[in-house]
């Protein structure tokens, strides 16, 4: 008996490395595969079947026998068949002494494929089914340069193709759910995204449409969240947003004693510090906002960030699908904001819950969006202006210009309305063009009509994403060469808000404006982020105080220091200063005192229409003059 010991691998637990999974199918050869599914024995065909027998029992992963019925002629025995054979022999014991041989020809006769090792499995394959039409998967013989030595199961060379295929399927199934678990989480935290879960909020509200089974939505926040990233850096606000994405997520365990794959809940983050919990099945309709106040609590203890003790809070939003104006998922969404944000301007480190009053907000909000798209185009947008006048004098130096939007059923819709709104939706670019276009045009006329002598500016508002517009500044150098006008009158007003975020970028921006001849003010001085000393970085020519300060100065003297304070660091910076929101006489003596260069206001003049406009420019009065005349 003459034995070619092998390691032997059951055929179906071979395991293709992720090598092969790239590798064509029809390069794999059935060497490759006889090397994994290994190999048979070899018994000279005149040993006693027992002999053959007692083999297959030892080596119990053999996957067949190679006979050798005469010397150089060799036939497989498949081991299945052969050990049942055999079996059922030895246990009669009738045949056990006869040599192997006797029962090959008998069961197998000599109609057995030889096939070199080379072939590829796929061709093996083929050749074996077309041999073998009674599916009865046959062994094959493998030849290695002509010589047999290896029998291969035909089965096993199937399976063997069906796991590589399964491999290859896995391996691209894998990379695919990557990709798609990639684009629906954030990388961060591993929270679920945005587009996460707006998608499971659209089942959510399908869910609920079929069981009527309420859901809720809490939008959070965190305060103080911008002061922590920037005074200990990213990476600090990143370990903050990680670790509070962990204690949201434990709290919502603890509460709901499910974990999120349970799929009752999901806490994704939206972007910055804005999370958002989906809460469905709801048990009663108090769970929403003792889950908001849960979360609070669970925020409250400091956080350890790189070293620093860090404390946030949540201002959450909270609203259901029974409250909400629509089930499509944006408005919930939206709704859940409006909320956080009455959360937030009553005070922060609390929740709101939207309710009937922001339900009729959100339904005007969504009518005034589309209105507003309409609204260019349906003539109902016009400027205002409102007169600059010179602190000492009185005299009027230019106009501010003042979208205006007058709708045939809404009425007049104030600026403060639609303006964040066009922000949002980006309609503000067109808007701003409109602005910018008609405030120049009048700028022309007015200047023929007062010559060339007397002072005449036009200001006009720009957003932060009209400046990031790629044509902003083509268009504004257009508009100045049609209208012929002087660039050095012209006068862009930007809020502190553009100076957070992309700098660099928004200072580029702005230095192409200045070296057009273009001067530009900051608008709203005081109410934002910008700190004084970022100041310098903008090259402004003008400061706008905000009118919130002129309100308090005659109550508060705390207020009068720090206005004086504004103007100075203004005139060290080489900056004029206007003063905006001026009503009353007392205020125009404060500020008068203050030293500072232009004021506006409604002691002077509301914003009016351009014909009134010009008639307060041609008679040079001003509702001051008329005070000084009373
Ligand atoms: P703003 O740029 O700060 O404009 C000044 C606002 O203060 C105007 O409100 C004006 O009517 C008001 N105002 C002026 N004097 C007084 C006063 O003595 N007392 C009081 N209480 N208010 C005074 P308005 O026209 O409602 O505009 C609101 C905001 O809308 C503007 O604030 C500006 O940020 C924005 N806006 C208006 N028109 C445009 C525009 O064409 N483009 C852009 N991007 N924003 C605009
Ligand atoms: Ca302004
Ligand atoms: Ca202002």
């Amino acid at each position: 008996m003459e034995l070619e010991p092998n390691p032997l691998t059951k055929p179906h637990e071979a395991s293709p490395q992720v090598g092969s999974c790239t590798k064509r199918q029809s390069e794999v050869t059935i060497a490759r595969v006889c090397s994994q599914a290994g190999q048979a024995m070899r018994l000279n065909g005149q040993a006693p079947l027992r002999d053959a027998l007692d083999v297959l029992r030892e080596q119990s992963e053999l996957i067949g026998l190679l006979i050798e019925v005469e010397p150089g002629q060799v036939v497989p025995m498949y081991r299945i068949r052969t050990y049942q054979l055999l079996t059922r022999a030895y246990v009669k014991d009738l045949f056990s002494h006869k040599p192997i041989t006797a029962f090959l020809r008998a069961q197998h006769g000599m109609n057995h494929l030889r096939l070199d090792a080379a072939t590829p499995i796929g061709d093996a394959i083929d050749a074996a089914l077309a041999r073998d039409v009674e599916y009865r998967y046959d062994p094959v013989i493998v030849t290695r340069g002509g010589v047999c030595r290896e029998v291969l199961d035909v089965r096993a060379m199937i399976d063997h193709q069906r796991c590589m295929l399964a491999d290859v399927l896995d391996e691209v199934d894998r990379q695919r759910q990557e990709a798609h678990h990639a684009s629906r989480h954030d990388r961060l935290t591993g929270l679920p995204n945005r587009t996460h879960s707006l998608e499971r909020l659209q089942e959510a509200a399908n869910d609920a449409e079929a069981r009527s089974k309420p859901y809720a939505l809490l939008f959070l926040d965190f305060d103080r969240f911008k002061i922590i990233n920037d005074s200990l850096g990213h990476d600090a606000g990143d370990q903050l947003l990680t670790l509070i994405a962990r204690r949201m997520m434990r709290t919502l365990e603890q509460f709901t004693g499910q974990k999120q794959d349970a799929g009752r809940w999901l806490a994704a983050r939206l972007g910055g510090d804005e999370f958002l919990v989906l809460l469905e099945n709801l048990q009663d309709p108090g769970e929403p906002t003792h889950l908001a106040q849960q979360l609070i609590d669970a925020m409250r203890p400091p956080f350890n960030v790189c070293g620093h003790e860090v404390t946030t809070s949540p201002s959450i939003g909270v609203t259901t699908s029974a409250t909400s104006a629509s089930t499509v998922p944006g408005t919930l969404l939206r709704d859940a904001d409006a909320a956080m944000y009455r959360a937030k301007n009553a005070g922060r480190n609390r929740y709101a819950v939207f309710d009937q009053s922001m339900h009729e907000q959100s339904l005007h909000r969504l009518r005034l969006e589309n209105e507003l798209r309409r609204a260019l185009d349906r003539g109902e947008m016009t400027m205002f202006y409102q007169p600059i006048v010179a602190s000492e004098s009185g005299e009027i130096t230019g106009f501010e210009a003042l979208m205006r939007w007058f709708h045939p059923q809404l009425g007049e819709v104030s600026p403060g309305t639609f303006i964040p709104v066009a922000e949002e939706n980006g309609m503000i670019s067109a808007l701003g063009s409109y602005a910018l276009e008609t405030a120049l045009h009048q700028l022309a006329d007015w200047r023929r009509e007062v010559g060339n002598q007397r002072p005449m500016t036009m200001s006009v508002n720009v957003s932060k994403r009209q400046i990031f517009q790629p044509d902003f500044i083509d268009h504004l150098r257009q508009t100045i060469q049609q209208t012929g006008i002087n660039p050095r009158d012209v006068n862009l007003e930007i809020t502190e808000s553009i100076v957070s975020g992309r700098s660099d970028e928004i200072v580029s921006v702005l230095n192409r404006v200045k070296a057009m001849g273009i001067r530009l003010s900051m608008d709203d001085f005081g109410t934002g982020m910008s700190s004084l000393t970022c100041l310098h970085r903008f090259p402004i020519d003008v400061l706008k105080i905000d009118r919130s300060f002129i309100k308090h100065l005659e109550k508060r003297t705390a207020y009068t220091a720090v206005v004086q304070a504004i103007v100075t660091l203004a005139r060290n910076l080489g900056m004029s200063v206007t003063v905006e929101g001026v009503e009353r006489m007392e205020q125009l003596a404060q500020v008068q005192a203050l030293d500072c260069d232009q004021i506006q206001g409604y002691l002077f003049s509301r914003p009016v229409p351009a014909a009134d406009a010009a008639r307060l420019l041609r008679y040079g009065i001003t509702l001051l003059e008329q005070h000084h005349a009373a």
